[in-house]
């Protein structure tokens, strides 16, 4: 008699919200990769032609756009029993994480979902403690983790800590653009380690952990021991990278400080998360060991990081390839390739 094969047991649906945002992005593309049924929630409205594309990219692959926001509980418990979502994921902008309350409260009453991940991707924020304006994002931040906590959904927060680039104090959105080469700016005395990790590599475990039951109401670090590095060991790999040697400049703690009191959004955030990583070392002054607490690497001990060094090659050649096509020349990097543009607002 022949028997079938055991049915594949089908994957989790996963609702992402902010897929095209920065980090989203990386987590859509990967929740496409790794086969579970992917729901877009996307934002109604005309959207740019870039992020029009991101969206018709995802969807080409498979993805099901879902037009909505989250602040909108009735809107959103529908949606969630409609598409028998088990696993919703938000990487939500740092204007909007309040906007998440609303989730909660939806999520709550449909009792179905099987885990959350709250838009966290950076520090835990509990340890963590920078300096106003930075603060008001973390106590928004730990406002979401506390009612997450209460409302019984099983979560996991992702604490990434740096993406994998240059890390310019005036930029939130650092690795779209190559590192300098005018001038290293080395925060402090720069010997304070700091963990880097590539975009591609954010989604690829976030996408690991989301049905993974080691990690269910856990604060998930990523700290991979080949990308532990000070600013002045950025500076030397990106020489080496380059084989130029390029003039530094310290900025010192009152600097950053200074930048930070300016209250100009979003620069005096990314100034404030600069200090207290760079100076106060917040990355690395804890211990993982608490019992809501586990490294990455510990999970999943065969599966490698992409490297810092790797990364930084790929910025080299960006930089080859803009001078080969004549774009520019090898003098300061903002003008080799565009910066993110933001909005700045001052408070
Ligand atoms: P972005 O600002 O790039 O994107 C935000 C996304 O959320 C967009 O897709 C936006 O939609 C969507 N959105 C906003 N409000 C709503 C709403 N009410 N309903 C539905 N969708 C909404 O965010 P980032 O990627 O910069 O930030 C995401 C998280 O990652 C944050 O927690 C941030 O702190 C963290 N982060 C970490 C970094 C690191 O180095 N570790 C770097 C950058 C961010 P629309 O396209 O319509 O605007």
């Amino acid at each position: 008699m022949v028997t079938s094969p055991p049915a594949m047991p089908t994957k989790g649906r996963v609702l992402i919200i902010g897929a095209t945002g920065f980090i989203g992005k990386f987590v859509a593309e990967e929740s496409l990769i790794s086969a579970h049924p992917t729901y877009l929630l996307v934002r109604p409205g005309p959207l740019n032609p870039s992020k029009d594309a991101i969206v018709k990219n995802f969807q080409d692959k498979g993805a099901i756009v879902i037009h909505g926001v989250i602040n909108n509980k009735d809107f959103v418990e529908k949606i969630l029993k409609e598409y028998e979502i088990d696993i919703v994921i938000s990487a939500i902008g740092a204007k909007s994480l309040l906007d998440q309350l609303i989730l909660v409260e939806a999520m709550k009453s449909v009792k179905t979902i099987k885990r959350f991940l709250p838009s966290e991707f950076g520090h835990d924020v509990y340890k963590a403690d920078p300096v106003e304006p930075g603060l008001t994002m973390y106590k928004e931040k730990r406002l979401v983790r506390r009612v997450v906590e209460e409302s019984g959904i099983p979560y996991t927060n992702i604490c990434c800590n740096s993406i994998a680039s240059w890390p310019y104090y005036d930029n939130c959105h650092p690795s779209q653009l190559p590192p300098p080469l005018d001038q290293l700016q080395i925060y402090g005395h720069g010997n304070v380690k700091a963990y880097f990790v590539d975009g591609i590599d954010i989604g690829k475990f976030t996408m690991k952990v989301v049905d993974d039951a080691r990690t269910v109401n856990k604060n998930v670090h990523f700290r991979p021991s080949n990308n532990c590095y000070s600013i002045n060991e950025l500076a030397s790999l990106w020489e080496k990278k380059i084989g130029l040697t390029i003039p530094r400049v310290t900025i010192s703690e009152d600097d950053l400080l200074a930048v930070a009191a300016e209250n100009c959004i979003p620069r005096s955030i990314v100034a404030s998360f600069t200090h207290d990583i760079f100076i106060k070392g917040c990355q690395v002054n804890f211990n993982i060991d608490g019992l809501g607490d586990v490294e990455i690497s510990t999970l999943y001990p065969d599966e490698a990081f992409r490297s810092l060094e790797d990364c930084f090659e790929g910025f080299a050649l960006m930089i080859d390839d803009k001078i080969n096509k004549g774009e520019n020349k090898i003098t300061g990097t903002k003008s080799v390739v565009e910066a993110v543009p933001f909005t700045a607002s001052c408070g």
